[in-house]
């Protein structure tokens, strides 16, 4: 018998209790994941609180992980116990379908999340079947070895040379300082009267993060001809697109969820490559509630991060 420890809410909204499970036997397919560091990310909010209406209890969080592998089903392929990994929102799919045949596992009907339907990283160990167990290519290099949580959910790609914006919930002049250090050449408070008029028809691409209601209107006035808006915030409210807005420049409203295990492992590997590194707080595992209560003040900067202990 195996017992895994856990972190779990027995309702929603519920804190966090220590809960034991037994997962069973291994799945031949199978890898057991023994968890150094979680990252906490929003939807792990969104989940517990049943915000989404498919979250079940006791509920475990935790779909950024990373750790080493403890055991591999028979059939686990392309990596070895022992190997440092990391494991983001999807854990599973089915590998026989047209999506998956054609490389787009993400985009499987029958995908399951890391927790949806299944527990979670805020544990000492999480399975999840070997195709989304990512090697994580930060650790195979020579002092790179930082805990380091993986920041999947909103992994994305850009075309060189274009203009574009990612649109977060600001609104503190702090967060405008700290967007030019980390690297942004432009910020507009979109919130200010006139912000989006001055960049109209200038932006190729815009991703949003924001998980609440959107000016499209205005956002889609401020594409290019052929620009894109793209959502990676789970808004709730149904978006209000114009279809003038869309018609006159050619432009389109898009959305994702997540990415493959191969764009996974290209990001991954660009990330290790120019030395991109999210900017983290760590808190130990068993300040679960507290690592929460931070993140729903809004006091996050940026990436909460649980740490293990023998980690
Ligand atoms: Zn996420
Ligand atoms: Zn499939």
């Amino acid at each position: 018998m195996h017992t895994y420890n856990t972190y779990a809410a027995r309702s929603a909204k519920a804190p966090l209790e220590h809960f034991t499970f037994d997962p069973g036997p291994l799945g031949p397919e199978e890898v057991e994941i023994k968890v150094s560091h979680c990252g906490i990310c929003h939807s792990d909010l969104s989940m517990l609180d049943n915000d989404w209406h498919m979250s079940k209890y006791p509920f475990v969080p935790g779909h950024e992980v990373t750790g080493t592998v403890s055991a591999l089903g028979e059939q686990a392929k392309g990596l070895k116990t022992g190997q440092r990994v990391g494991l983001g929102w999807w854990s599973h799919s089915c590998l026989s379908c047209h999506q998956c045949l054609s490389g787009d596992h993400n985009l499987c009907s029958t995908a399951q999340g890391t927790i949806v339907g299944r527990h979670g990283g805020f544990a000492d160990r999480v399975r999840a079947q070997w195709t989304w167990v990512a090697p994580d290519p930060r650790w195979a290099r020579p002092g790179e070895d930082r805990p380091v949580a993986l920041r999947w959910c909103y992994g994305v790609r850009a075309v060189p040379g274009s203009q574009c914006a990612v649109h977060r919930t600001c609104g503190r002049n702090r967060n405008e300082a700290e967007a030019y250090k980390l690297g942004a050449h432009f910020v507009h408070n979109t919130k200010q009267d006139g912000a989006l008029k001055k960049i109209a028809g200038s932006l190729n691409l815009i991703i949003s993060t924001v998980n609440a209601g959107l000016d499209v209107p205005g956002l889609l006035d401020t594409l290019a001809p052929n620009g894109r808006l793209h959502n990676v915030g789970a808004v709730l409210d149904p978006l209000p697109v114009p279809a003038f807005s869309l018609i006159a420049g050619q432009k389109s409203v898009s959305g994702s969820p997540t990415g493959s295990p191969t764009a996974i492992d290209d990001m991954l590997e660009f990330s290790a490559r120019h030395s991109i590194a999210p900017i983290t707080e760590t808190f130990p595992m068993s300040k679960v509630n507290e690592a929460l209560e931070h993140l729903r003040a809004g006091k996050a900067r940026y990436r909460i991060v649980l740490a293990n202990d023998e980690a």
